[in-house]
């Protein structure tokens, strides 16, 4: 007998939600984990000082507050619990102003109206469009590829013409959307930082409607974090599947995918255990590991590996966690009740920034995206103090640096030496703030990639968010869906549509794959085939 229906590798929240979704149709599954703590990038800990809660990797959940996979799963009474900062998002500039989403329309309008008289209208039509399309849109972006039943809904509200106006839309840079939509800076900052999320620049393709999504997103549900730590979603998630008999195996680095016939029929560790899938095998793993690492060449068909060999990752990662005693003494006054604050002066700034990136120089002036993670849940360090956490970009492969003498080595010298260089970003927007930092944690790409093997040279989400590699491009031509060559094997993991962020997305289109290919197989044994 089978050690189970399903073998799940790897428990970021893509394998959890695939996992859950298995077992709700009464599937038993094995999650094999090779970290010593389930979550993947959804993680927290006690990493600086005792009594600091701090997200190790992801922490800001806005996509998972609205995500329908996420949502059915019901995780409130499984212990999750959301917080909320008073003020969504800030993006301060060197005239003083600060550009903001709150949760009171009217705020985050009178803050862009600040910038240029009218644009906080400009953001209020921009908002009304979101509140007429933003549901389908989102059940059409996290649905398999072709969306059709959400796609269907969306063109059906949008008419012909709508939909050409919003398939230009679509394709716009976040840049030149600013400045259709905007006369002053303040909306434009907005969202080319939110673009940032992912690695689209201001001039990249697409950029413009994912900043839009997220500061829609933020403006109708804020940036939510778990109270108590991001952990805290992780946890909620393996206790619901626990409830439901799954069983979760930590430590467990699966090396070798079994195939037999065609068919994955199980897994192998690196100690040497091996599992049996009676069912289906969910990689919850890079796509490149996936089939280069796990299943092998000899399983593969040669124009998949040659596709392959073209797969881009993001980015690579550099983050900071500071346990502060006190609040950060920002100069401009709504960040202090931000949860979110994005730190570049300008759009130019911006296109420098990702220019230094696309050029392998690790930036001068790193655009930073920063939580302030007490102001939004103060259950994450004592009364009076801060739990802050940051990131920037770095290249993947470094050839130089733009501010001083990084190599890539990422020895401590050069992370420290890093590190530095986004505290003074903040010291400039924050006298004072070294004088507050009690201890640091500093993760460089390699650090990250050997907490969480799918954070590969610190990419965050698990491919290149490029209009190149999205949709049906995801992981690469042909394969834009979950199902793979193999039979009873799917990529559960953010290598697959809809891409990076913690939304479960990718976990259950894997999970309802195999759900049909098992009902399919029903269908045709009924028939009396094989
Ligand atoms: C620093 C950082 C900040 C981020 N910020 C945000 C944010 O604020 N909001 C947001 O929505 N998203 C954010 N993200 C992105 C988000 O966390 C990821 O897109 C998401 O976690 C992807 O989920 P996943 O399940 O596909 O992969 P992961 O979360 O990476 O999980 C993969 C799991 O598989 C395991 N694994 C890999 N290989 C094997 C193997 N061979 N055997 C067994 N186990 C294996 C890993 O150990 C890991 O536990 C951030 C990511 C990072 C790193």
């Amino acid at each position: 007998m089978a050690d189970a229906d399903a073998l799940v590798i790897g428990s970021g929240p893509n394998g959890l939600v695939a996992a859950n979704v298995l077992a709700d149709a009464g599937w038993s599954v094995v999650v094999l984990e090779a970290e010593p703590d389930p979550g993947g990038a959804v993680r927290s800990g006690e990493i600086t000082e005792p009594g600091f809660t701090h997200d190790r990797f992801s922490a800001f959940y806005p996509l998972a507050a609205v995500s329908p996979p996420l949502r059915r799963l019901g995780l409130e009474a499984h212990g999750l619990k959301w917080r909320r900062a008073p003020l969504v998002l800030g993006h301060p500039t060197p005239d003083g102003k600060t550009a903001v989403v709150a949760d009171d329309l009217d705020v985050t309008a009178a803050a862009l109206d600040a910038y240029a008289p009218g644009d906080g209208a400009a953001w209020e039509a921009t908002y009304r469009e979101w509140q007429r399309l933003g549901t389908d849109l989102v059940a059409a972006l996290l649905s398999p590829f072709p969306p059709v039943r959400a796609g269907a809904r969306l063109a059906a509200r949008l008419g012909p013409r709508g939909a050409l106006r919003f398939g230009r839309f679509s394709l716009l840079p976040v840049r030149r959307f600013g400045e259709e939509t905007f006369t002053g800076a303040g909306g434009q900052l907005l969202l080319a930082g939110l673009a940032l999320h992912t690695d689209l620049g201001p001039d990249s393709a697409a950029g413009a409607v994912f900043g839009w999504l997220l500061a829609c997103l933020g403006q109708e549900h804020g940036f939510p974090v778990p109270e108590g730590g991001s952990g805290n979603l992780t946890a909620a998630l393996v206790r619901r599947l626990e409830s439901r008999g799954g069983v979760i195996r930590c430590d467990a680095r699966v090396t070798r995918i079994e195939v037999r016939a065609g068919r994955a029929v199980g897994a192998t560790c690196a100690d040497g255990t091996s599992f049996s899938a009676a069912r289906a095998v969910l990689a919850d793993t890079g796509a490149p590991t996936l089939y280069r690492d796990l299943v092998g060449a000899e399983h593969l068909p040669g124009d998949l590996l040659d596709a392959l060999s073209e797969f881009q990752y993001d980015h690579g990662t550099f983050k900071v966690d500071w346990a502060l005693s006190g609040p950060v003494p920002w100069t401009a006054e709504p960040l202090r009740r931000a949860g979110t604050v994005h730190l570049a002066d300008s759009m130019d700034d911006l296109t420098h920034y990702v220019a230094q990136l696309a050029t392998d120089h690790v930036p001068e002036r790193p655009f930073l995206i920063v939580g302030q993670l007490t102001t939004a849940d103060p259950t994450r360090s004592p009364a009076g103090t801060e739990t802050l956490w940051g990131y920037t970009h770095v290249p993947t492969r470094v050839r130089g640096d733009a501010g001083g003498g990084i190599t890539g080595q990422w020895d401590d010298a050069e992370t420290q030496a890093f590190a530095d260089r986004i505290e003074a970003e903040i010291e400039r927007r924050a006298p004072g703030f070294r004088s507050l930092v009690r201890a640091r944690h500093v993760l460089a790409p390699p650090g990250l990639e050997a907490a969480d093997a799918n954070l590969v040279g610190g990419a965050i989400n698990g491919g290149t968010a490029q209009l190149h590699q999205q949709l049906v491009l995801r992981p690469t031509p042909g394969l834009g869906r979950a199902e793979t060559p193999l039979r009873g094997l799917y990529l559960a993991s953010a290598s697959a549509h809809p891409g990076g962020g913690v939304h479960g997305a990718c976990g259950a289109n894997a999970a309802r794959a195999a759900l049909a290919a098992e009902r399919r197989g029903r269908f045709v044994r009924a028939l009396g085939g094989r």
